[in-house]
């Protein structure tokens, strides 16, 4: 058996102690005879998964009790609809940042809900840079404002945020538990699974207690935030799987240090891969310095007729899944959690081969 090193965007690179363990665990979940798989939802068993889950969340984000965590079906994809569908009722406009394709489809979906304020936009710059705090254009009257704190196909990414009465709603599907974050300042938070934390199939939402009365009773039941907090995520049948999985995850990342120490790594990995792109002039990246992503690198070769045979080699090198988003095209390399530095330094290396035998 060899295992290569994924760089795929999502479904990404999962740890392999966690694969082993699952393994382990696939035929006989704890002397129960059976994998969590094949468990009721509503079994003891079940429920002490998914108890674990929040519980490790909650330890490893620092969430307090104004915060309620859920895990909602459908993707990041349904949450841009859930989201102004609980949230909007009684307001007239929601508040988006425009940084990239991902908030682009965010905005697509809640205008369908109502207005939509873009309080700014990096679009006019091909969407390389997060506008400064000093342009954005917050209406303090709608019912919140909502970032993408990190573009997974363009590589953006941006760690602060403004000061606003409104509660602030992160989509988080590709940088969550990469870096530290002081959950207190925002009203939600949500994100995908299938990036950063297990497999696709489940969202991780943290909701402020406080915007849960928002939800009306007209929502459709399983879309309605204060109904799955009232059920503990379960109305109908959960995603156990990836929920068992994510509490794995959840375990690996604790006895790792947590996310302080994986942002240690995430730094050392960032700066090695943007190093040896910016110290060379056959890669470039675009995007503005102070807004690169720590998780999604995208890069270019300076002759792009090359890109072909870049991608053809790297695969054959064991190194997978770099093409860009297919909307862009160039190279992407995602560099999440679970994705080791020898991972990252294998790339360089054969980065630094491939423009020696073609620069
Ligand atoms: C992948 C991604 C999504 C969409 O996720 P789905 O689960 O495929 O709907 C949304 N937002 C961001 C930032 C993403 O990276």
């Amino acid at each position: 058996m060899s295992r290569v090193y994924n760089f795929c965007s999502g479904p990404a690179a999962l740890p392999e102690e966690v694969l082993l363990k699952a393994q382990k665990e696939m035929l006989d979940w704890h002397g129960v005879g059976m994998s969590v798989m094949e468990m009721s939802h509503r079994s003891d068993e079940f429920v002490s998964v998914l108890h674990s889950a929040k519980a490790r969340l909650a330890r490893l984000l620092n969430i307090n009790d104004d915060y309620e965590i859920l895990f909602v079906q459908g993707g990041a994809s349904s949450l841009f609809a859930q989201i102004p569908a609980n949230l909007m009722a009684g307001y007239r406009s929601s508040s988006y940042l425009d940084t990239g394709a991902w908030s682009v489809k965010a905005i697509k979906e809640a205008t369908k809900y109502g207005e939509v304020q873009v309080v700014a936009s990096s679009k006019s710059d091909n969407y390389t840079h997060v506008p400064s705090f000093s342009d954005w254009n917050i209406d303090e009257s709608s019912a919140y404002l909502h970032i993408t704190p990190n573009e997974t196909i363009g590589g953006v990414e941006f760690a602060d945020l403004p000061e606003t009465n409104l509660p602030i709603v992160a989509d988080l599907s590709s940088t969550i538990l990469s870096r530290e974050i002081d959950v207190s300042r925002y009203g939600m938070i949500y994100a995908g699974a299938q990036k950063n934390v297990g497999p696709a199939g489940v969202v991780i939402c943290i909701v402020r207690k406080d915007l849960l009365a928002r939800s009306q009773e007209s929502l459709p039941t399983t879309w309605n935030f204060a109904n799955l907090a009232a059920n503990d995520s379960m109305i109908n049948t959960p995603p156990t799987f990836a929920i068992y999985l994510a509490d794995l995850v959840f375990e690996w990342l604790e006895q790792r240090g947590g996310v302080a120490a994986m942002e240690t790594v995430n730094i050392e990995k960032s700066k090695l891969l943007y190093q040896a792109i910016d110290n060379s002039q056959f890669y470039s990246n675009p995007i503005h310095i102070n807004s690169r992503s720590r998780m999604n690198v995208p890069f270019v070769l300076a002759d792009a007729s090359l890109e072909k045979t870049f991608l053809a080699e790297s695969e054959v090198a064991g190194l997978k899944t770099l093409a860009g988003h297919r909307s862009v095209g160039g190279m992407r390399a995602s560099i999440y959690n679970a994705m080791p530095l020898e991972g990252v330094q294998a790339l360089v290396d054969f980065m630094l081969s491939f423009e020696k035998r073609y620069g």
